[in-house]
């Protein structure tokens, strides 16, 4: 969005503010919603971190201001007549000042429960090596992970020809878990691998 496409927003009809869906830029996940003035969403676009109108507050409010859990701005787009922002953020941190992900009850669902899986795999780099099974893989090195992604992946072909469905999913289970911790140990994340596919596919 532009600022002259921001100009053309209804303001007028709105008394000036206008509500704002944040989403998370690869779950889809719905995070907060806030409202932004003409000033709001001029600071959102120029400084690329989502910005509000505090109603509460009665000023301008960059989100992650005191906490630091900002909202890395991916796109802004408004609806079809003019009254309502959809925005596209990366968060840096817990959205919710309740220290959830989301101001909402809702978890990132499907696929994209992978992100929340490389997450989990980040914090628990920080964990102590003797109580996490991940801190101790990443503690092992890249040599130790891409043999057991090895080893995962044969168990994957065994069970695909000697065990049923439901033997199929736990082994795919274990290499994805495996490949995640691959993927942080190598600094990528599955946001990469769906670009890469989507490459391929879309262009
Ligand atoms: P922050 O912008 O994250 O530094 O938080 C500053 C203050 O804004 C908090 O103490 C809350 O009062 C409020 N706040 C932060 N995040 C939210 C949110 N997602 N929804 C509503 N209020 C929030
Ligand atoms: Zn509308
Ligand atoms: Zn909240
Ligand atoms: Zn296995």
């Amino acid at each position: 969005m532009t600022p002259r496409d921001a100009s053309s927003l209804a303001w007028d009809k709105m008394g000036g503010l206008i509500p704002a869906v944040v989403q998370h830029a690869w779950t889809g996940q719905v995070l907060m919603v806030g409202y932004m003035n003409a000033e709001a969403l001029d600071a959102t676009l120029e400084s690329g971190f989502v910005t509000f109108y505090s109603r509460s507050k009665e000023r301008i409010w960059r989100k992650g201001e005191t906490s630091g859990n900002r909202l890395s701005l991916v796109s802004v787009q408004a609806d079809c007549d003019g009254d309502a922002l959809l925005i596209a953020a990366r968060p840096e941190g817990p959205t919710c000042h309740l220290g959830t992900g989301s101001c909402f009850a809702t978890e990132a669902g499907g696929i994209a429960w992978l992100d929340r899986l490389s997450g989990i795999v980040r914090e628990r780099a920080a964990a102590d090596a003797g109580e996490s099974y991940t801190a101790r893989l990443l503690s092992e090195g890249i040599a130790r992970i891409a043999q057991k992604v090895g080893e995962e992946g044969v168990e994957v072909a065994l069970a695909a020809v000697t065990r049923d469905a439901e033997g199929c999913v736990e082994e795919t289970a274990d290499l994805i878990y495996h490949l995640t911790v691959l993927l942080e140990a190598r600094g990528f994340g599955w946001p990469d691998v769906v670009a890469a596919l989507r490459e391929r596919h879309e262009g």
